[in-house]
């Protein structure tokens, strides 16, 4: 039998057939892209082999749109804070994504954060890092009135307003 090459593994193997052949899994774990194919073909297996390292499938999106975005949301979150000095070390599996504004109850916007009721990230504590514990999602509106103040000192404005 002619030995097949890893780039035919994907152009002619249906999914079931690469997840469900062990050996062609590792193969395709082990190999490098073809150099010899076109840059599109390369860029085409190294996804199937990602995807298949991950457990993933092979074909169609593995993300969600909301999650793609929230996970957007939170590497430009990374990178703004590392420009302000302030560490982020959320990890997106660990946080907490609400689909209503915890304050106020507002469905949230994650596509228009600077829309009235955008999510948005807030330091619980806003001389803190951005921690697990020191972030929630709050929207746009909440989280301006909010602004700087510790939540002694929000408890306190909402009392004065009682
Ligand atoms: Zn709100």
């Amino acid at each position: 039998m002619r030995k097949v090459t890893s780039a035919e593994v994907y152009e002619y193997m249906t999914e079931e057939e690469i997840l469900g052949n062990k050996k062609y899994n590792t193969d395709l774990f082990h190999k490098k892209p073809p150099s010899s194919e076109s840059r599109q073909s390369a860029v085409k297996f190294m996804r199937v082999r990602k995807r298949l390292r991950r457990g993933q499938p092979t074909e169609g999106p593995t993300r969600s749109r909301l999650e793609q975005r929230q996970r957007q949301m939170l590497s430009q979150k990374r990178n703004s804070g590392r420009k302000q000095g302030l560490e982020v070390t959320l990890a997106f599996e660990d946080m907490v994504w609400p689909t209503n504004c915890p304050c106020c109850g507002s469905i949230l916007d994650y596509f228009q954060c600077q829309t009235r009721h955008g999510a948005q990230f807030d330091r619980i504590i806003s001389s803190d890092h951005y921690t697990l514990q020191n972030t929630q999602i709050l929207c746009f509106r909440c989280n301006k009135h909010k602004a700087d103040m510790t939540p002694e000192e929000a408890k306190r404005l909402a009392d004065f307003m009682n």
